[in-house]
């Protein structure tokens, strides 16, 4: 972990030092020595897209100073399953993401990146397009350099984003998708993504739980985790680099019946990017929020409170429901996260392995 990440910063140093997003550290690459005021702006004009930058100063320290390593975890989208602004959401929060006065965000995904030559990516997002372009924004790779797409389970935020791969849009040649074995057989007996199986856009490959997968300077674990599995099991990814790990677990139905204790697994790791739907309880006015259960933001704060500060500073909240307040950088709950120690994914955001 650079020194950067594990510093202590002020609410005002937080705010100067709002964390180099993707398009920002491409323009600083290219042009060293250039004004903030610069980079401002080129971050204004990049935030007409849809997935955006953040528009609002983030009091968080974001987490890539350090560009030694060749192998570059990177989000692509925070948001629960449906995306923020989520369908027929128009309360403030959602009105603030669709007029981009506040960040907008697909679901859920990272990229992986080996050498700026190749990449994988965890999850396939509904938001597939947005999230393709922001790697080749940051890297120039398109999606023949796509070496696998690893799935953690069957809910929309997660895989629904294979459809891009079809006849109807990018027509791709044999994408590896890995897959657990239910997965696996969900996907190639059901339309429609059965089609892209039979017209070999993607190649499924099987993942066992546990088992190591090894790719050039990294290795790949699925870790299963009990979570609402309908269609398919659920898993979380270990991701090994050459001088770092990283968890992926977006989804898990409680902390506590995991068969790892997440203290441990956070000892583990540098990076646990780890499921953050809901901040409290509550949250679902008229909805019966037993019926999707998550570990709420303010139970994993309340259950790590006791480790140590830079073990606390290795967890990135990821996979925030619109209802949660943290999808605002600049919101109240956002600040107690950071004040607590603990860190928020943010698109853009990026982490050497
Ligand atoms: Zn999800
Ligand atoms: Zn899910």
């Amino acid at each position: 972990m650079n020194s950067t990440y594990g510093k202590v910063w002020s609410l005002k140093e937080r705010v100067a030092q709002q964390g180099p997003t993707l398009i920002d550290r491409w323009f600083v690459k290219r042009h060293s020595g250039v004004e903030l005021m610069l980079q401002a702006v080129m971050v204004l004009i990049t935030g007409f897209f849809l997935v955006s930058l953040p528009v609002r100063a983030e009091p968080q320290s974001v987490l890539v100073q350090n560009r030694s390593s060749e192998v570059t975890l990177s989000v692509l989208g925070i948001a629960q399953d449906a995306g923020h602004p989520q369908v027929d959401c128009y309360a403030p929060r959602c009105l603030s993401a669709w007029r981009g006065e506040t960040p907008a965000s697909g679901a859920t995904a990272l990229a992986l990146t080996i050498k700026k030559t190749s990449f994988y990516l965890f999850d396939a997002p509904p938001e597939l397009p947005a999230a393709l372009y922001q790697v080749w924004r940051s890297s120039r790779l398109r999606l023949t350099d796509l070496k696998g797409i690893f799935l953690t389970h069957a809910h929309m935020g997660h895989y629904a984003g294979l459809l891009h791969l079809g006849k109807e849009a990018a027509g791709a040649n044999a994408v590896p998708v890995f897959a657990m074995p239910r997965m696996k057989i969900f996907l190639e007996t059901n339309a429609p993504w059965a089609q892209l199986v039979n017209d070999r856009n993607i190649r499924i490959r099987a993942l066992a739980a546990e088992r190591t997968e090894v790719f050039e300077q990294v290795t790949v674990t699925p870790w299963q985790v009990p979570h609402r599995d309908e269609y398919s099991e659920t898993v979380g990814y270990l991701i090994q680099g050459p001088n770092k790990r990283a968890l992926y677990l977006p989804d898990i139905d409680q902390w506590h019946r995991w068969n790892r204790r997440l203290v441990d697994v956070i000892r583990q790791v540098d990076f646990a990017f780890i499921d953050a739907t809901f901040f409290g309880a509550g949250e679902l006015p008229g909805r019966d929020m037993s019926l999707v259960p998550h570990p709420t933001v303010e139970s994993t704060m309340h259950l790590l409170k006791d480790l140590a500060p830079e073990l606390r500073n290795r967890v990135i909240f990821i996979h925030m429901n619109n209802t949660n307040p943290m999808l605002d950088p600049a919101s109240a709950h956002t600040g107690r996260v950071i004040s607590e120690g603990f860190n928020i994914a943010r698109v853009g955001s990026a982490f050497d392995l």
